[in-house]
């Protein structure tokens, strides 16, 4: 371990800000994680994170992150219900009404519920004796040093009582995408970054089901990129042995009704009937949810001439992609590895070299999102040629799989399914 500093605070304790204040700890004395909610003492959603009632995979690249920092995580996971998943062997992936070969790819994600990833991340860092998570506990405001010039800690509230100043050495706002860091920079006399922000008006509706073994052939989930036609996107996730999570929604308020009838007919116009049957036939285990996400939003600090020492952005209050491609998590788990990278080579220049980096990892990630969502007619921004070879590229290419060739048609159960038959390309992880 390479001593940096006394003291670093992470503002928000979901997986971005747990993450970062895993990397923190092998050079602070003191890492301190300030989390506004009350945090569960079981794997519950929370008020701060509503999308925890919402399907979650995590994929390869951000489970094997995670994994090196916590080794043993992934088998804590899959003893408390989860599973693993090859990402193209036990998914079964539509895109443009193609369904992607079925073959492993050696890529083993991990599904379970979003708080149980969570809480299992948040007990490990809570065990190390360097790390305190407080929660209950907003951050108001940043504090600065003299001239603006450095961030020098934070003024939080704890429970309803004073306002209190927590000093530090680097502080991390991990605080999701409603981060107040750009009017907070602003407040000291820093420009605003420029936001690239492409509105989709996404709605998910999602509720669980029991799982039936026979569902899916035994698969682990079911992911139906929304492309046109048909631009409903649909997620069928292993949330436990016996249970399902189901996520569908689509763009520009077409939008689930939570109506068993009217959600079962809007889960019956994918192009694949084993979403319908699973909506319609299996036993429902909660009630309905739903989730309005706006826009992808990508905040480019690694663009400012002036940004202060001692503060970094980071997970989702740097960049937050469209849902369905489920890749937040993931590149939250990469940034902590990078964050861990330039701290090795000391905190010199640290915001710099950070969000440099930092953007080249959310490059590919960004251009997956948002170049199929510009795909879609109603949503505008500049189609950027990379992102959109040909209309004839499948919505599915941008998934996380191994991308062979479509084996066979979803169903032919299904009323929109056309036979088609694609070459395709590329992989992510
Ligand atoms: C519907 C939905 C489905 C998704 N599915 C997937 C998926 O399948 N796979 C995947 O990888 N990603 C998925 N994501 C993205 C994923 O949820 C996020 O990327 C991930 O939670 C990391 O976000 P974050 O920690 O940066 O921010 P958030 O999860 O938003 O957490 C921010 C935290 O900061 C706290 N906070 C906020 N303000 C303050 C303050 N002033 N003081 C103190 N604390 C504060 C909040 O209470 C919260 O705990 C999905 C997102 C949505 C919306």
């Amino acid at each position: 371990m390479k001593h940096i500093g006394q003291h670093a605070v992470v503002i928000g304790a979901s997986m971005s800000g747990l993450l970062a204040a895993r990397a923190l700890s092998d050079f602070y004395a003191v890492v301190t994680v300030l989390e506004r909610d009350t945090l569960p003492q079981s794997d519950i959603p929370r008020k701060g994170v509503p999308q925890g009632r919402h399907a979650h995979g995590l994929l390869a690249r951000g489970r094997n992150a995670i994994e090196n920092f916590f080794p043993g995580w992934t088998d804590a996971v899959v003893a408390s219900g989860g599973v693993r998943g090859d990402a193209a062997g036990d998914i079964n992936w539509i895109g443009h009404g193609v369904t992607l070969k079925s073959a492993p790819s050696h890529l083993v994600g991990l599904l379970a519920p979003r708080p149980v990833l969570e809480g299992h991340v948040r007990r490990r860092l809570m065990a190390l004796p360097n790390v305190r998570v407080i929660d209950n506990c907003p951050v108001q405001e940043l504090i600065a040093g003299e001239g603006n010039a450095a961030i020098k800690g934070v003024r939080v509230r704890i429970g309803s009582g004073e306002d209190h100043r927590i000093t530090a050495d680097l502080v991390v706002d991990a605080s999701g995408c409603g981060s107040s860091s750009v009017a907070w920079l602003e407040g000291l006399g820093f420009a605003r970054p420029e936001e690239e922000r492409i509105e989709i008006g996404i709605g998910y509706t999602t509720r669980v089901y029991r799982r039936r073994p026979t569902d899916l052939d035994g698969k682990l989930a079911i992911v139906v990129a929304g492309s046109g036609p048909n631009w409903r996107n649909s997620v069928i996730l292993y949330q436990a042995e016996d249970r399902w999570i189901v996520s569908v929604g689509g763009y520009f308020g077409d939008h689930a009704p939570d109506d068993d009838q009217l959600f079962a007919a809007y889960a019956g116009s994918f192009p694949t009937s084993e979403i319908y049957d699973i909506v319609a036939h299996a036993e429902p285990l909660g009630y309905f949810v739903r989730y309005r996400y706006p826009a992808n939003l990508r905040r480019r600090y690694e663009r400012l001439a002036r940004f202060p020492k001692g503060y970094l952005v980071f997970g989702d209050a740097f960049c937050s992609f469209n849902p369905v491609y489920g890749l937040g998590m993931r590149v939250a788990a990469q940034e902590a590895v990078l964050l861990r990278e330039c701290l090795n080579a000391g905190d010199a220049d640290l915001a710099r070299r950070f969000f440099a980096r930092a953007a080249k990892v959310i490059d590919t990630p960004w251009d997956i999102a948002v170049g199929n969502d510009l795909r879609h007619p109603k949503v505008e921004g500049a189609r950027p040629a990379k992102c959109a070879l040909s209309t004839g590229i499948s919505a599915s290419c941008t998934w996380p799989c191994v991308m062979t060739r479509s084996s066979r048609p979803p169903s032919s159960k299904s009323p929109t399914w056309k036979r088609r038959r694609r070459g395709c390309c590329g992989r992510i992880s």
